[in-house]
């Protein structure tokens, strides 16, 4: 079902959301609010989205990607990825930086810079662990799912308030 995306300016969004437990794995409303965060970012045309976004202060975020949208076409494949209590560190200092949107800042990017190399581990929703490395698109998405866990929206961590510009593409 797609849900309404909170948007920037409602106080909910600077909540910090809580860890899922261990007896909300596997369970119908874990997969419910999970297929209602997939409809609404498909109706958006995102590639990520926190729990938080639709008003559910949980750990968890999904990321999918892939060619079908324009505005991702060069960044290649993910399929569906449902990540929950999430931790990263980064691997050393290099950085990328990137032109940031966000379904909660309706047609608003800026450029954001976050640590390139990332280990990651995060569970998926039957509970299982789920560790890797990455330095690309997957890693700088999950970065800011995480923002949003952490009640940070990316206005927030653009440095250079210049690049901060209105588009025409929510
Ligand atoms: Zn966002």
């Amino acid at each position: 079902m797609i849900r309404e995306v909170l948007t920037i300016g409602d106080e909910r969004l600077l909540q910090v959301s809580e860890p899922v437990r261990n007896h909300e794995f596997n369970t119908k409303e874990l997969s419910s609010l999970i297929r209602d965060m997939e409809d609404t970012m498909d109706h958006k045309g995102g590639v990520g989205i926190a729990a938080v976004q639709i008003g559910y202060h949980k750990r968890i975020t999904i990321i999918k990607y892939d060619g079908t949208n324009p505005r991702y076409a060069e960044i290649g494949d993910c399929p569906l990825t449902v990540i929950i209590n999430p931790q990263i560190r980064a691997l050393d200092n290099e950085q990328s930086t990137y032109n940031e949107g966000c379904l909660s800042v309706p047609d608003m990017r800026g450029m954001v810079s976050r640590p390139k190399r990332i280990h990651y581990q995060f569970y998926n929703q039957y509970g299982e662990l789920i560790s890797g490395e990455d330095d690309g698109f997957f890693v700088r998405v999950m970065q800011h799912e995480i923002d949003h866990m952490d009640g940070i929206l990316f206005p927030s961590r653009v440095e250079d308030k210049s690049t901060l510009k209105a588009t025409d593409i929510g």
